[in-house]
């Protein structure tokens, strides 16, 4: 008979596998935070399929394949020398080169860009194009810098980063404070060290090598990841009131997108708070907050002057009444008392244009209130969907036109919510897209594992 004292439970499993996680990398709260959102759906999906069990993939997915921190000596206008650490995080490449952002923010750190580069590995794995994961970045602060100090910022980073990336190794990208000026800075220093002009950053500009729509990409594929799911449900996007957090990449080409679509986009944030406009952000105003954002580099609470509306200094917007929020500045920017006002107040769907947003305590929240959730390795990955289509362009040594990689786009984003009904849909036809994109993104990353053998 079978002694089921031997048999431990799923939380047992869990919690024991947790503890390791939390015993090798200590202190890395961020860290322990993305592995646990996704161990809580993969490990009973292991345990219950033979086939993913007897090869330890769960901590070999947890063990970044190499972890690379450097020292960034730069000099500013003044003459003072001014010293920042640098990173880059290879997590895993077992289906393509490593593929990932480069964050320059001071909140910048190990835990940070490890939770971000495992997120990326199942995040690029959903899109179906052939990349691996990875992060990078430095603790760097633009805010304030001259474009100068920037430039010699990024050359002194690049003079490092260089040994460890390249068109087949390692494709780093843009993340928070990594727009277009920094791509240009950093691809410039990278050409003119190894004396090839390769496909080494994505983001880059139309002049040299860059995508039609990538700058677009990520803000709009998480807007049309949020009309996939509202179609599943005989709904639209068309007259809903919008919630937008931040007011950098990702939330002007949302807020732009949702205009386009006849939705009310009624905020925007930065780290400073958030403005509230009732009668909805329109494209005269976002041009204005672009120019404020892009150009001049000011804060949002001068929209509120501008448009006389109201500005809420120090806060975040989760507590206007809406039908949609889309957070799309940092993460971990709701938590459990946000996720409650907002299902409180009548929000039916969530869709994450930044990477973590949501804590653990907010999540379930939501799908303890079963409304439509849109997880960021879903919802976000139409940026890294046409960066990996800006790789294949200047492989091929052509461009396409907007309109092809818009639908190119489109197609992607439809496919990544096909596979989270797959993996996602539970009996009562509630769809819990955090389970379906955990397991989906899992299975082609364990598959690869697992055809290479120990390695
Ligand atoms: P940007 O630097 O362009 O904009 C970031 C925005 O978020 C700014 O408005 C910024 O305000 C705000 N913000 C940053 N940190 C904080 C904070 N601690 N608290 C409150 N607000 C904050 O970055 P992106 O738009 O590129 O990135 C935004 C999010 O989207 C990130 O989570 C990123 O990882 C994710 N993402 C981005 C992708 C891309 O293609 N760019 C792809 C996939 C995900 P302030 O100006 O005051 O700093």
């Amino acid at each position: 008979m079978l002694d089921t004292s031997q048999l431990k439970t799923e939380s047992q499993i869990l919690d024991d596998f947790m503890r390791v996680v939390i015993q090798r990398n200590p202190a890395e709260t961020e860290f322990h935070q993305a592995v646990l959102e996704f161990a809580k759906d993969v490990l009973p999906f292991v345990a219950e399929n033979p086939e993913y069990q007897g090869a330890n993939l769960s901590q070999r997915l947890t063990e970044p394949d190499r972890v690379i921190t450097f020292r960034v000596t730069w000099e500013d206008d003044d003459g003072k020398i001014h010293v920042n650490r640098g990173y880059r995080i290879q997590h895993c490449n077992a289906i393509g080169p490593y593929k990932g952002g480069l964050r320059f923010h001071p909140s910048v750190s190990l835990s940070v860009l490890k939770f971000l580069a495992f997120e990326q590995t199942f995040k690029n794995s959903l899109t179906g194009l052939p990349m691996g994961g990875a992060k990078g970045g430095s603790d760097f602060d633009p805010k304030g810098k001259s474009d100068r100090e920037i430039m010699r910022f990024c050359q002194s980073f690049m003079t490092e980063l260089y040994r460890h990336i390249g068109p087949d190794t390692d494709v780093p990208a843009g993340d928070i404070g990594v727009g277009g000026r920094e791509i240009s800075y950093l691809f410039g220093q990278y050409k003119r060290l190894v004396n090839q002009f390769t496909g080494v950053l994505t983001g880059k500009s139309m002049e040299f090598g860059g995508s039609q729509i990538r700058p677009e990409a990520t803000g709009y594929g998480t807007i049309y990841f949020m009309e996939d799911m509202l179609r599943h449900k005989g709904q639209s996007i068309k007259g809903k009131t919008c919630l937008v957090s931040g007011s950098g990449n990702v939330a002007q080409f949302a807020v732009e997108k949702l205009i386009q679509h006849g939705a009310k986009p009624v905020t925007m944030s930065d780290s400073s708070g958030f403005i509230h406009d009732p009668a909805g952000i329109d494209n005269e105003k976002l041009t204005w907050i672009t120019e404020l954002k892009n150009v001049r580099r000011g804060r949002i609470s001068e929209y509120a002057e501008k448009y006389g509306v109201e500005y809420f200094p120090g806060q975040r917007p989760w507590s206007i009444p809406c039908d949609l929020a889309f957070p799309c500045a940092t993460q971990n920017e709701v938590n459990r008392e946000d996720a409650k006002t907002l299902v409180g107040n009548g929000c039916i769907g969530i869709s994450e244009g930044a990477n973590m947003p949501s804590d653990m305590e907010a999540i379930d929240v939501y799908l303890e209130a079963k409304i439509l959730y849109g997880p960021a390795k879903a919802a976000n990955a139409g940026g890294v969907a046409i960066s990996g289509l800006e790789m294949s362009q200047n492989s091929l040594r052509m461009s396409w036109t907007r309109e092809t990689l818009n639908d190119h786009l489109g197609d992607i984003m439809r496919n990544i919510h096909e596979s989270c009904l797959e993996h996602g849909t539970e009996p009562d036809g509630y769809v819990n897209y955090l389970r379906g994109a955990n397991i989906a993104g899992f299975k082609k990353v364990a598959n690869a594992l697992l055809a290479y053998g120990v390695v």
